[in-house]
């Protein structure tokens, strides 16, 4: 039988917490950017093992806590 949690996690932005302070891709820029506003924008739709330490240290550096991991 095969694993799909890999295949099922997402880094969700709360767009109506999130302040645009910009730790989050300061602390994880290889799988968070910004738009031109300031906002996140997650770089990759799913989470491989290898994101795992960036998205949650992205999520644990947000003061507002916009950034959750949601398996799917
Ligand atoms: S650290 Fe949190 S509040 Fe700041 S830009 Fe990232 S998601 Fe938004």
């Amino acid at each position: 039988m095969s694993d799909t949690r890999q295949q099922t996690r997402q880094l969700v932005v709360d767009r109506s917490a999130c302040a645009g302070h910009g730790l989050c891709y300061s602390t994880s820029p290889q799988l968070i950017d910004c738009d031109d506003q300031g906002y996140p924008v997650v770089l990759k739709e799913f989470l491989s093992d290898d994101d795992m330490a960036a998205a949650e240290a992205a999520a644990v550096v947000c003061p507002e806590r916009a950034l959750t991991i949601e398996s799917r």
